[in-house]
């Protein structure tokens, strides 16, 4: 067992108003710059919906993440390094701008300096790109609130299937929820092993995916590696830019930017313990709808004395081991078992996970003439809600629509129990017994999705400065797993040093 320390985050869905704050102030923060100002390191997308950029989830046309091989070795889709070598010079598996959207401005100063005249002065949009006069025609949401759904959502590469008659972009019969993504920070990232330049590295003692600028050549196999599109080009600079997880603020014991902006409250950050010894295997596992279950036997229990005595071992200081005992990540992914990855189908072991969103349930159960005290009718109204199980396990289990069932119904039950006992009624023991949660750990689970502080919501221990020499030392010993192709990565060297080498100029 070789025990390594991630700083992971789960999000939880039913409560994004999609308000884009987190967009915003990130954009603010990391992206508000000449080169990237079509980057969004987090972008909140209205699902159903073709995403951002274009229908990125089609990794047909896109080639990103992982597959197995016909002998079941695991590789990466867009090729090994001999076809990645000679796509040098003409990728055709890179999204355009187009795929994204052009980033545009308005005439604002025409609003002011327009001359006296019968007209009211109107601000028109102009390319960022060209400086010439635009129409706008796509965005980065260009869907929200489902407008426009109608005529572009059907290209959501996830309406696959004779279920996806069942959606209907119509008034009444519709549905939509937020998806907020940022870099996943993936324990396999196909970033890093398809980087020629060894540019792209995962830090040893947090887990977080940087891109060290110096060595950046902007060759952007990382962009056609990453399924989630979450590797942008800075065409000023020609160097590849990412989410960084806000690593000043992490290493500083603070929230990321869009964590801390969240209006919803509905992020969590914490520490994740995983075994490295296990990721390979995890991300190799023959069926898809097994790797949700691969992937959590990657993560360690933190209450466990052996774990702990291993972790030790490895160097996580003790104050990190006491994050992980109170991390909230680690109870919505392991204890709680209701947080879901990301397509897992992408085999690249995602470490932003989601609480997926339940529609109102109890509506469900009076429009099927239900009780809504039976936990029965209940239960069953959770395969005929509006959001369809086929579509939520399309992106958070590889299609296994048990797997989705079964969080949806921890989360019915313990909605109908602190139902009850909000309403004053003592609240029924067999709504919980029937999903294995005992009433203290309702209580726990209802106050970490509801009620949770700030203090609960972000267990993020500070950075060991004093550590940055040893941790040089372990150069190499990179926690990814590799195709057997991949070269072998940096790791952090201190926190100045990263400052300088990550990220181009001008951040905070
Ligand atoms: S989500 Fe992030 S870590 Fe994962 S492959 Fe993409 S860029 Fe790399
Ligand atoms: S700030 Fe929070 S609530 Fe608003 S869009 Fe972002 S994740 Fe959703």
């Amino acid at each position: 067992m070789r025990v390594m320390a991630q700083v992971a985050m789960v999000m939880n869905l039913d409560k994004c108003i999609g308000c884009h704050t987190c967009s915003v102030t990130c954009k603010q923060t990391w992206t508000n710059r000449a080169g990237v100002e079509y980057a969004w390191f987090n972008n909140v997308e209205t699902k159903p919906g073709v995403g951002y950029p274009r229908r990125y989830e089609d990794q047909e046309r896109w080639k990103g993440g992982w597959m197995l091989d016909q002998r079941g070795r695991l590789v990466l889709r867009s090729g090994g390094r001999v076809k990645r070598l000679l796509s040098l010079f003409s990728n055709p598996d890179l999204p355009s701008i187009e795929d994204y959207y052009e980033p545009v401005t308005y005439d604002y100063d025409n609003l002011v300096g327009a001359p006296a005249g019968t007209d009211i002065p109107v601000a028109r949009p102009r390319s960022v790109l060209t400086g010439k006069p635009t129409a706008i025609t796509w965005g980065a949401n260009w869907e929200d609130g489902l407008g426009g759904a109608p005529e572009h959502a059907g290209g959501d590469p996830n309406l696959t299937g004779e279920w996806a008659r069942k959606v209907r972009f119509e008034f009444e019969q519709t549905f939509l929820f937020h998806l907020p993504r940022l870099c996943e920070h993936c324990l396999n990232p196909a970033c890093v092993s398809a980087c020629p330049s060894g540019a792209m590295y995962k830090r040893v003692e947090d887990g977080v995916v940087l891109v060290d600028q110096d060595r950046c050549r902007g060759w952007r196999m990382c962009v056609t590696a990453c399924p989630y599109k979450k590797v942008y080009v800075n065409h000023a600079t020609g160097k590849a830019e990412k989410c960084t997880f806000c690593f000043p603020r992490i290493e500083a014991g603070q929230p990321t930017v869009c964590s801390e902006t969240c209006v919803g409250r509905l992020r969590y950050l914490g520490l994740l313990l995983y075994d490295a010894d296990r990721v390979g295997a995890a991300a190799a596992t023959s069926d898809e709808k097994d790797l949700l279950d691969a992937q959590r036997g990657v993560f360690l229990d933190p209450r466990d004395p052996e774990v702990r005595a291993a972790a030790r071992e490895s160097g996580i200081p003790e104050d990190w081991l006491d994050a992980a005992r109170r991390s909230p990540v680690h109870d919505l992914v392991s204890r709680y078992r209701v947080a879901l990855p990301l397509h897992p189908e992408y085999r690249t072991l995602p470490m932003v996970w989601y609480v997926p969103p339940l529609s109102p349930v109890l509506d469900a159960v009076d429009a099927a003439g239900g009780d809504q005290d039976d936990p029965d009718h209940v239960f069953a109204a959770v395969t005929r809600l509006r959001i369809p199980l086929e579509y939520l396990a399309e992106l958070f289990t590889a299609g296994d629509t048990d797997a989705v069932a079964g969080v949806l119904m921890k989360l019915t039950a313990l909605r109908s129990y602190m139902r009850e006992r909000t309403l004053g009624e003592t609240g029924d023991d067999a709504v919980l017994k029937a999903v294995g949660l005992t009433t203290r750990e309702a209580e726990d689970l209802h106050r970490l999705l509801a009620v949770a502080k700030y203090a609960d919501r972000y267990v993020v221990p500070a950075a060991h400065k004093e550590d940055a020499a040893a941790l040089t030392a372990l150069e190499g010993r990179c926690p990814v797993g590799t195709s057997g192709e991949a070269e072998p990565r940096r790791v952090m060297l201190g926190i100045p040093t990263l400052r300088r080498d990550t990220t181009a100029g001008g951040h905070p």
